[in-house]
């Protein structure tokens, strides 16, 4: 273990920390772009420097597949590979694998799959998952995992469950004889990654506590929530999360995978979420969606044709400050990149901005008064035209 986790402030169950980490620190809660195939999508590394990014998300079957994780460590790592200093977590390839291959198969050993990029054929078990993670060299690597599916019967839940118990096992056994492999190692002192648990159990509370229970006996530096924005109506991801969060130890991260908007990301740092990662800004700003402090808005819509005002009155990002509406619509009508670029920006300074709120609020004791004001969020510029 190689990461220091400090609680500076709470309020009610949210709490303000740091995570010191071998590329750096990360203040929490805090959200985590994605950053796909080594590039969150259409961003320099920095503009997203510039926007406040402090931990940067790299897909682990992505990288796997292109350009290969032996390639990234001949080079360096991820980090020198793809020129950013801080903070990086890798995913453990497990959720890709099952979301993107209908031809995988199974086996208690692992998980045989086709490339979806030219059908060939792979496998990933928990050692092969670490060995890839140790060479890609994020600053926290997540243990091998079956994503259960929604919905699933109680049944299945529980079987994946125990396979998702047992690669976690696996995947900590290899982790810890092989942890000095990461290319930094030396450069760092000595210093190692860090692997977190992630709990599984679909949408069953007494699986979730079995899964929380039994991960928590590994003893790791961190803990997540997956298996969640699977489907399942939003109401579930709440309650899933309210119920499990007091499972996993107070003094250590606790993460929560793939969530949410930004009015979620809100009410599950206030629940004491610390970490979450989620593509939906960037995706959505490719399909010229933007979040702004007053609501969602198509950036498509005829309305804003001629409108001059920038994207987001109330925003300081470097879009906001220079280009309109009228602009932004152009390039999402016409399908420039820049369009999808600039969208992308604004939206991930709105979502970090808004857990440097979250961060400000807890410190202030103000939390209370934000989740009302994020909650009492109109969509004002959703009717289309
Ligand atoms: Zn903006």
């Amino acid at each position: 273990m190689s990461l220091t986790f400090s609680v500076q402030q709470t309020s009610g169950t949210a709490r303000r920390a740091t995570v010191q980490l071998p590329h750096g620190p990360v203040e929490t809660p805090i959200f985590m772009p994605v950053g796909t195939a080594g590039t969150v999508k259409a961003v320099p590394q920095n503009v997203l420097e510039e926007v406040g990014t402090q931990i940067l998300l790299g897909n682990t079957y992505h990288l796997y597949l292109r350009p290969g994780h032996e390639r990234i460590r001949r080079l360096g790592g991820l980090h020198q590979f793809i020129s950013w200093p801080h903070p990086i977590l890798t995913d453990s390839g497990g959720f890709q694998v099952f979301s993107l291959n209908q031809l995988r198969k199974v086996t208690p050993d692992g998980v045989q799959f086709r490339s979806h990029l030219d059908g060939s054929s792979h496998f990933f078990s928990p050692e092969h998952s670490m060995e890839v993670q140790i060479a890609l060299g994020a600053d926290i690597v997540m243990v091998f995992d079956e994503c259960t599916e929604y919905p699933a019967s109680r049944e299945r839940a529980r079987e994946s469950l125990q396979l998702t118990m047992q690669w976690a096992r696996r995947s900590r056994d290899y982790f810890l004889t092989h942890a000095q492999e990461v290319p930094w190692f030396a450069a760092f002192d000595g210093r190692t990654q860090n692997l977190f648990g992630i709990v599984q159990g679909g949408m069953y509370p007494e699986l979730r506590r079995e899964s929380a229970e039994r991960l928590v006996e590994l003893d790791l530096p961190g803990y997540a929530i997956g298996g969640l924005s699977v489907g399942e109506p939003r109401q579930h991801t709440r309650e899933i999360i309210e119920s499990t969060l007091p499972l996993l130890p107070a003094d250590r991260p606790r993460y929560v995978m793939g969530v949410g908007y930004p009015e979620e990301i809100v009410e599950y740092a206030a629940m004491g979420v610390d970490m979450m990662d989620c593509v939906i800004p960037t995706r959505a700003a490719r399909h010229g969606l933007l979040f702004t402090s007053e609501g969602r808005m198509n950036i498509k819509n005829l309305r804003y044709a001629e409108d001059r005002n920038p994207p987001d009155p109330a925003c300081n990002c470097m879009v906001c400050q220079r280009y309109t509406r009228a602009y932004l619509r152009h390039l999402a009508m016409t399908q420039e990149p820049l369009g999808g670029a600039l969208n992308s920006v604004h939206n991930l300074s709105i979502y970090l901005d808004t857990m440097r709120s979250v961060r400000d609020a807890i410190g202030r004791g103000t939390l209370p008064e934000l989740l009302s004001r994020v909650r009492g969020r109109i969509d004002v510029h959703a009717p289309s035209a």
